[in-house]
């Protein structure tokens, strides 16, 4: 008889995506005439920047040559690419970190998962409220937590609430936790951490032994010159932090697949008889068996982000979701809603109207301006009251969707 992971019982089955799609699909049924316009999406819309695709084109030209072809790759990722990151992520903002630190990977979200392999299953575990889901799921199908309650919140988890009252950066827990997973820019919240807020959490860390897997998949939107961009900015987060990044949103990289995570040679966790393991070592040795590289042909269309006309063309991309979020925000305020984040992120948190619902705004701006949007409660109980408007999507669209946002809105 085959039994299962039980523990995937207990994951509240994806309620949130299949809900806006049903709740969309019903309106769209009664309505056939209404153009949908959809800012839901954590999902990038423009095409792959043209160096990316040149030198992907020219990778596959190498491939169809016997003389050029590539096997295997390492399955840390190429030193070219490891170096170019090494270099340009970090050493350029004077971060501490070396090529042989990278792990090129196909996407962080499938890092952000994998990296519970290599610890133990008796961490006290924090997250914030709202969160990216990935971080509790993955925690959820490891057997880390107990049951979800009424609330969707897991039993063992340490829930750390995140709203307007605290610029929706967590304070410092008072209890001691292990893994604590920090996103900035933040998504849903579209929330930075300035490099106080982030030493607070590095000193933290030192001090109760705990290790920060820090989320930075929304650098590349950070404009404020005095907000960081790696958790590595900040002194001593060698000793206590792992990073994720990815080519995902900054390059449009989603349907192409290409991420790399920092594992810094310095850092430990304990064994059960008490000595210090490099974390290093162990994800090194996770990733050579269980993972066998990303394409070559992928690698090097990373590598060309980091080229002149790639480092340009990347920014327009970001730009471009930027001038997005910069019109939403300015027609929410015209229409007398307040809103957070879009400055330094692709996403706007809005602070829902006359304390309705995250789901009653959802069904109003349905109904009403036929946009659609992400309501906060999905990402958390603390979300309960916001909602998520994504800045990925056309210039067309958000235009349209907001001067009815502008002009019709009413509670
Ligand atoms: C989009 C996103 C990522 C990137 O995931 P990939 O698997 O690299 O595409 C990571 N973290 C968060 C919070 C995201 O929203």
């Amino acid at each position: 008889m085959v039994t299962i992971n039980e523990n995937y019982l207990k994951l509240k089955a994806g309620y949130l995506f299949p809900e806006i799609a049903r709740r969309v699909a019903a309106f769209a049924d009664a309505n056939p005439d209404a153009n949908i316009i959809k800012l839901g999406i954590g999902d990038v819309t423009e095409p792959l920047p043209a160096a990316c695709r040149d030198a992907m084109t020219q990778a596959v030209a190498e491939m169809g040559d016997r003389a050029t072809f590539k096997g295997y790759g390492p399955e840390q990722g190429y030193g070219w690419l490891r170096e170019k990151i090494a270099q340009h992520d970090f050493q350029r903002r004077n971060c501490d970190i070396s090529a042989d630190e990278i792990f090129i990977s196909d996407g962080s979200k499938c890092d952000c998962g994998n990296i519970l392999d290599i610890f133990g299953h008796d961490n006290t575990i924090a997250v914030t409220d709202p969160v990216y889901p990935v971080y509790v799921d993955t925690n959820v199908m490891a057997g880390h937590t107990g049951p979800a309650n009424d609330t969707g919140k897991y039993d063992g988890l340490v829930y750390l609430p995140i709203s307007a009252d605290n610029a929706f950066t967590a304070e410092i827990p008072s209890q001691k936790v292990d893994l604590i997973y920090l996103c900035f820019p933040n998504n849903p919240t579209g929330a930075v951490a300035t490099k106080a807020h982030l030493q607070a959490w590095v000193d933290y860390a030192r001090e109760h032994g705990s290790l920060i897997l820090f989320d930075a998949a929304y650098e590349a939107f950070i404009t404020d010159p005095d907000i960081p961009h790696s958790i590595y900015e900040i002194p001593g987060a060698r000793d206590c932090a792992i990073e994720f990044r990815s080519f995902s949103k900054n390059a449009g990289f989603t349907g192409t697949r290409c991420a790399f995570t920092v594992v810094p040679q310095s850092l430990t966790a304990k064994a059960s008889d008490g000595t210090d393991v490099s974390l290093h070592r162990l994800w090194n040795r996770r990733q050579s068996t269980k993972f066998n590289g990303v394409s070559y042909i992928v690698q090097r269309g990373a590598e060309a982000v980091y080229s002149e006309a790639g480092q340009a063309q990347t920014q327009t991309l970001v730009s471009f979701y930027l001038e997005n979020a910069r019109i939403i925000l300015d027609q929410l305020s015209a229409a007398g809603i307040t809103a957070y984040g879009g400055v330094n992120a692709p996403y706007v948190w809005v602070k829902t109207p006359h304390n309705l619902s995250s789901w009653d705004f959802f069904d109003k701006l349905l109904n009403i301006c036929h946009v659609v949007g992400t309501p906060g409660s999905g990402f958390g109980a603390a979300g309960e009251g916001y909602f998520r408007i994504s800045a990925f999507n056309s210039r067309e669209n958000v235009e349209v969707a907001m001067a009815r946002i502008t002009d019709k809105f009413t509670v």
